[in-house]
């Protein structure tokens, strides 16, 4: 299929940059040059302002039922579109075309669940102490939102934000990943398409720093929500708090996944390393400490090292691919600084461990054991296909080292006895954790982490709240 040259959405238009300027988009499986992205300047960006500004004014007027029925509609527009979107997803990601066709499906049921949560904004009522008084809470759109959305998940990391604002009455603006930049531009004409007025949403690429920069401090932006490295989240909570905006954080991870000796050996084994080898280890809440107790260490490992050796790993258009490359060229030395210091510092390299070939920027999956705490992949989010095993002994030592590291995004545990999962839940510092099956980031659940990993919740009932404020009124009759 023909890779299109992505525009820019401003104000109801798709359009090139002012200056004309744009950016080359890489398959990452081939290496070529499939199209290009448009680059936005400040005189772009002041466009998409005054856009969003005059989109808010008009959005918040529209009623909620009306605001559903639209989002309905988008849904249904990108179900129809899937095959082609999720082709144009595969090409500039690499990930398997399955992949990314549940990923555009799913973004559907996204927006089928906040064009609900659009109707539910409930306030509420609360008893007065005095007679005739009436105590009103009352939801409002929070105003124009600057979001920030990586390249990993390039339709769901966007949906999330712009179904929350567009469902609660707010305008956005969409700083998209200049590696991925079609799917999430075909997710926003779905929206378009389905009627959404001009200004309510506009689309921007161009330098991820130079925007948020200009954007966040800017008094029409009312709200900010990034996802991204911890690193970049803080640099940009700090920008927002010295301008007081409403802020949401999505933020690495490093999860634990914990497998107990009670656990079902083969079923911990299996779910975990699809897990872990999904988008090539590119997700935020990718399982990457494996903590086995030691009386399944052994077995665990050699079914894991097992799993990793058969992943079929290729370019994602190709049928029976698991596994694509890393999304650019810049993953994969960061892969190799981690691995050589790993290796350094006594690491066992089970599977795995160097690129594949020298064309597209494909990495094995990669297992390894005996990682002491100091080396850098036991501390930084490696995001790439590189697990790490090691044993423990017992309940509390393996607490302690899941809650070891300053993240605490996504947490795993496998085990058969009731008591020990209500106590491991309790006990580690996550804000997500799922116990003997995958069951994390479903629209109708909470999706958000705590500690260095961010935030605000991306999912659930909670989700839509990051684009309210919350105005009391009270009332006394005459
Ligand atoms: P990166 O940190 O440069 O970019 C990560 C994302 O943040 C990109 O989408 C980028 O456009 C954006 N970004 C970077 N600097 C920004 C700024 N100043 N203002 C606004 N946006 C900015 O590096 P990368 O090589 O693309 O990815 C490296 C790391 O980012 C990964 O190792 C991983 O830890 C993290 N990451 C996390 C997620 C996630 O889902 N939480 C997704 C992608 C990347």
């Amino acid at each position: 299929m023909a890779y299109p040259n992505v525009q820019l959405h401003i104000n109801g238009e798709w359009r090139p940059a002012r200056s004309g300027r744009t950016l080359p988009v890489i398959n990452p499986a081939t290496e070529e040059v499939i199209g290009t992205c448009a680059h936005a300047g400040k005189e772009d960006l002041d466009e998409a302002l005054e856009a969003a500004a005059k989109g808010f004014a008009a959005w918040k007027k529209v009623s909620a039922f009306d605001r559903s029925k639209l989002m309905r509609k988008a849904a249904d527009i990108l179900r129809s579109r899937a095959d082609a979107i999720a082709e144009m997803m595969t090409l500039e990601q690499g990930k398997p075309l399955p992949e990314a066709k549940m990923e555009t499906l799913a973004g559907a049921d996204i927006i089928d669940w906040f064009a609900e949560e659009a109707r539910r904004a409930y306030g509420r009522v609360i008893p007065a102490r005095a007679e005739g008084v009436y105590q009103l809470v009352v939801k409002e759109p929070v105003g124009p939102v600057a979001a920030f959305t990586p390249w990993n998940f390039p339709i769901n990391q966007v949906v999330r934000k712009l179904s929350g604002a567009v469902a609660a009455g707010c305008s956005i603006i969409v700083k998209a990943p200049e590696d991925t930049p079609a799917s999430p531009a075909e997710l926003i004409r779905c929206f378009i398409d389905a009627g959404l007025p001009a200004g309510v949403c506009n689309l921007v690429y161009g330098n991820p720093a130079e925007i948020s920069e200009y954007l966040i401090p800017h008094p029409v932006i009312r709200k900010v929500t990034f996802t991204g490295s911890t690193p970049v989240g803080k640099q940009l909570a700090a920008l927002a708090g010295q301008h007081m905006k409403r802020v949401t954080m999505e933020l690495g991870g490093h999860a634990p996944a914990i497998v107990f000796d009670d656990a079902d050996l083969d079923l911990a084994a299996k779910t975990l390393a699809a897990a872990k080898f999904r988008n090539a280890g590119q997700v935020c809440v990718s399982p990457t400490r494996f903590l086995v107790q030691e009386s399944l260490y052994e077995p665990f490992v050699e079914k894991f090292v097992a799993y990793a050796k058969g992943v079929k790993v290729g370019n994602g258009l190709e049928q029976g691919t698991q596994m694509g490359p890393l999304v650019h060229d810049r993953r994969i030395p960061w892969v190799d600084g981690l691995m050589a210091d790993a290796r350094q510092k006594g690491a066992d390299v089970r599977a795995g461990g160097e690129r594949i070939g020298n064309k597209g920027y494909f990495y094995q999956p990669t297992v390894l054991t005996n990682v002491g705490k100091d080396a850098r992949m036991m501390n930084e989010e490696p995001f790439a296909p590189v697990a790490m095993i090691a044993p423990f002994r017992d309940f509390d030592e393996v607490v302690e080292e899941a809650n070891r590291l300053p993240y605490g995004l996504a947490s795993y545990a496998f085990t058969r006895s009731a008591k020990t999962a209500n106590a491991i839940a309790s006990k580690v510092e996550s804000g997500m954790m799922t116990i003997n099956h995958l069951g994390l980031a479903l629209p109708e659940v909470p999706f958000g982490g705590i500690k260095d990993s961010g935030y605000g919740s991306e999912g659930g009932s909670e989700a839509i709240e990051a684009y309210l404020n919350t105005k009391f009124v009270s009332q006394a009759g005459l």
